[in-house]
Parts: C-alpha cells; sequence; structure tokens
C-alpha cells in the first residue's frame, strides 16, 4: 500500500466542502486498484486549516496589479498557520480563471514569488467536475509525472490519449482513466510513502 499525505487549508471565503469529500472519494477510486489512497490532513472528517485570506487567487500573476494574490501567498500562509505540514499542500480558494485545479511548479518563480515551494496544488471552490477527478488530476501534475503534450517549464504535463485524466480540460462530464503510468509517477512523488 503506498499511502500519499495531503494537508488540505482553504481560504476564508471558499466553500471547501463542496470538494474536498467528493475529490477525495473520487482519487482513492481511482487508485483503488493500484493499492494507492489518499492520507487526508487534518482528518478528512474535519475542516481544513484556515489560511485567513480571501479573494480570488491569480496565476499567471498580473504583474500590473501589485496587491493581487498569488499561489505562492497562499503557500506561504499555509506554511505559517502549519509550519511542520506534511505532503502535499492543497488549497481550497477562488480563482481568476475557470480551471477547476492548478499546480505550481517549483519553476513558477513568479507564482512562488521566488520561494522554491515544493509543487503544491490548488482546487477552485466554485466548481465540482462530475468525474469527481479534478484533485487526482493536479496531484498526478504535482508528482512530476510527463505525459506527451503541453510543454511547461521543461516537460510535457499533459496526455493526447482520449479519456486519460491527463488530458487538458477534461470534459467533466466524461468518466476518466487512470493508467499505470499515473499510479507509478503518484508512487515516486515527495508526498507519497509505504505504508
Ligand atoms: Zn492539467
Amino acid at each position: 500500500m503506498i499511502l500519499l499525505d495531503i494537508s488540505i487549508f482553504t481560504t476564508a471565503d471558499a466553500n471547501w466542502s463542496r470538494g474536498l469529500g467528493p475529490y477525495v472519494d473520487g482519487a482513492n477510486y481511482y487508485l483503488a486498484s493500484f493499492n494507492i489512497k489518499l492520507n487526508v490532513l487534518p482528518a478528512a472528517s474535519g475542516p481544513p486549516v484556515d489560511l485567513l485570506l480571501s479573494g480570488k487567487m491569480y496565476d499567471p500573476p498580473p504583474d500590473f496589479n501589485l496587491i493581487s494574490m498569488r499561489p505562492g501567498d497562499l503557500r506561504a500562509a499555509a506554511q505559517t498557520l502549519s509550519p511542520s505540514l506534511r505532503g502535499l499542500p492543497v488549497i481550497f480558494c477562488k480563482f481568476n480563471r475557470s480551471d477547476a485545479g492548478l499546480t505550481t511548479y517549483t519553476e513558477d518563480k513568479a507564482a512562488n514569488r521566488y520561494f522554491p515551494w515544493a509543487n503544491y496544488c490548488m482546487i477552485n471552490e466554485k466548481y465540482l467536475n462530475s468525474d469527481r477527478a479534478a484533485l487526482l488530476h493536479e496531484m498526478i501534475h504535482a508528482s512530476g509525472y510527463i505525459g506527451d503534450i503541453d510543454p511547461l517549464w521543461g516537460r510535457n504535463i499533459h496526455d493526447s490519449q482520449t479519456g486519460s485524466i491527463m488530458r487538458p480540460n477534461p470534459d467533466p462530464t466524461r468518466p476518466v482513466q487512470v493508467f499505470d503510468r499515473h499510479a507509478r509517477a503518484l508512487e515516486g512523488a515527495y508526498f507519497a510513502r509505504a505504508a
């Protein structure tokens, strides 16, 4: 059994309860046949850690707007409130964009305000995709998964294969498939451990 540790955070004005339970259940459903399971911190039954910040997260960062909140601001707040946080930070917040989720990579200096955070994920509190795959899609990104299309930071981050969970902007009404190569990437992630 492989456990994937994720630490859940929310901005003060985000409806985290819309997606947290369904996305965790969805991820565990898709990963069950690979003997991989999420370990949610704080315990899934409790509320996430409140970052005490409000407003939309902007990415790519609009440099003309100096007071806009960037992914790195949320990530830094998570570290301040939970100095001993374990695993992959997953932050529920409002997005300026319409994506269901976003992964910020270490290489994204502007989004991270030049702090070299390990990859982390954000979930758009506005949506719940019916395939319940948005969290797992972002977690596979955070594992450093290499697909065959969409170059970003020197690697292809998405799959061209129809039906793959790593298709870009998947149709949320269609079921997705998780393949062995996705499971292998997760097993090698910094937030994975044998149990
Ligand atoms: Zn993606």
